[in-house]
């Protein structure tokens, strides 16, 4: 498992405004806004948010819903354009890049999980698990299938069910191999834990902490518990980055989720109320 010493993870010199960006993280957003929608109805769903994720670190994502959470993972991983500012993938600004070769960098770098697990039903776990590679038009070799299993703590009998043969558990294993396959640089997981009971929410997010040494990890979560594998904590509010804590405390992570949550309550009032009293 990769150790890290508390210095290699104090919070990136370029997490405070102003700040030059670190070009070494393999994940670094630099005054990103994205917008949806048109003119006076626009929501910023992320408003200026300059964030480093060095590499090797395993960060939470945390906020209250609708506070941007899984938009800073999609603009992060190129799955969503930012409206304004940079991201750098892997050493490349993806404004640079066409559609296809951004996802050509995904395939090849980046690993995801999601929520609802998106394992295909009709293949078994093992295709499954190979599936990343295959769309990269690489060799699915069986021992490297094997291996990406046997991190997650899947093997033999298993590898030849279909995911419905298998327990809760198990297919969230699967869906880890899965992103861990093809060895990538990122591992952006939005919500991993969100449908699981607290101990295999644990045993998940031990899993993802197992990955090779040097992998970055993203992770979005509402679970203060997870920030406890987590060298930082990344918190959002409204579309911007409230605050960062390093060496997190699920303690202090639940105090400060519930003081955001309060406020977003508060402006929601504010915001009703000048409406009117419309909800
Ligand atoms: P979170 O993951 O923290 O719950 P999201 O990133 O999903 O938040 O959403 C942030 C804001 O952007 C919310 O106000 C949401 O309604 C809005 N939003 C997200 N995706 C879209 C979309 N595809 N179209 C319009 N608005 C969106
Ligand atoms: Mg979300």
């Amino acid at each position: 498992m990769a150790t890290k010493t508390l210095s290699d993870i104090e919070i990136m010199p370029s997490l405070a405004p102003g700040s030059p960006p670190d070009d070494t993280a393999p994940v670094v957003l630099t005054e990103v806004t994205k917008r949806y929608g048109r003119r006076r109805r626009a929501v910023a769903a992320l408003d200026r948010v300059s964030l480093a994720f060095p590499a090797g670190s395993f960060t939470a994502v945390l906020g209250v819903s609708g506070s941007g959470k899984s938009t800073l993972l999609q603009c992060a991983a190129g799955l969503e354009r930012s409206s304004a500012g940079t991201v750098r993938l892997c050493g490349t600004e993806l404004n640079q890049l066409s559609s296809r070769r951004q996802a050509m960098l995904r395939r090849r770098r980046v690993g995801f999980v999601f929520q609802d697990l998106n394992l295909l039903p009709e293949l078994t776990v093992a295709e499954n698990i190979a599936l990343p590679l295959r769309l990269d038009r690489r060799p699915a070799r069986r021992p490297d299938i094997e291996r990406a299993a046997a991190r997650v703590g899947l093997s033999g009998g298993q590898l030849r069910r279909r995911p419905a043969e298998l327990s809760g558990g198990q297919q969230q294993r699967a869906a880890i191999a899965r992103a861990l396959v093809t060895q990538p640089d990122v591992i952006f997981a939005d919500e991993p834990t969100g449908a699981l009971d607290p101990h295999t929410a644990v045993a998940m997010l031990r899993l993802l902490r197992s990955a090779p040494d040097g992998t970055t990890v993203i992770i979005v979560t509402h679970d203060p518990q997870v920030t406890r594998f987590c060298d930082q904590a990344v918190f959002l509010h409204a579309g911007r980055v409230d605050r960062v804590l390093a060496a997190p405390e699920p303690t202090v992570v639940a105090g400060v989720l519930h003081e955001l949550g309060q406020q977003a309550d508060t402006e929601r009032a504010d915001t009703d109320h000048t409406r009117g009293g419309q909800p």
